[in-house]
């Protein structure tokens, strides 16, 4: 099994550490060592915005943990990249890296009640899409599919957290 780093970067929901990595093993066979990393975050945070550079973080993440097959870091905090309002997450094509902010997963963002269910959901999803880029996965038509594109949560309420067939058969070709 590979390993990969599990990074938690102001990451506060500890009660879903093992959904997290039983999902990186169920999907992506990867064994996972958890870093809580200290890290000077000024470099990262845009003033004007209030938001993360993720771009940035993800650079951070290939100097500092390259030893690893892959990277996934999971965040609380809200990421942009300059060209977008926001951001879910990011990763490199065919890499080893990729970021998630839970940020806009939380029900409550929208002004709701908490719901664990859904927000993990939400979550394992995300890290799917994401670490399904470090693969080599492009975004997918079939709506279902994990890898189709979300810009906001009904769109990530409406996919599956699964890879479609088509999708599938790439990512085992790793
Ligand atoms: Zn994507
Ligand atoms: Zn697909």
């Amino acid at each position: 099994m590979d390993q990969a780093a599990l990074i938690l970067l102001n990451f506060n929901a500890v009660s879903l550490y093992d959904k997290i990595t039983n999902n990186l093993k169920q999907h992506f066979n990867l064994n996972s060592r958890t870093i809580i990393p200290d890290i000077d975050l000024r470099k990262f945070y845009s003033e004007e915005r209030d938001q993360y550079y993720s771009t940035k973080l993800i650079e951070y993440a290939l100097l500092n943990y390259s030893e690893f097959k892959k990277i996934l870091m999971i965040t609380d905090f809200d990421l942009y990249v300059p060209v977008l309002t926001f951001v879910f997450g990011e990763a490199q094509l065919n890499g080893k890296a990729a970021i998630v902010s839970a940020h806009r997963l939380y029900p409550e963002f929208y002004g709701l009640p908490p719901n664990d269910e859904l927000f993990i959901s939400r979550l394992i999803k995300e890290i799917n899409h994401e670490l399904g880029h470090t693969y080599g996965l492009r975004h997918c038509f079939n709506f279902e599919c994990v890898m189709h594109s979300s810009s906001n949560v009904d769109e990530i309420d409406i996919k599956s957290e699964n890879f479609c067939n088509k999708c599938l058969e790439k990512l085992n070709l790793f």
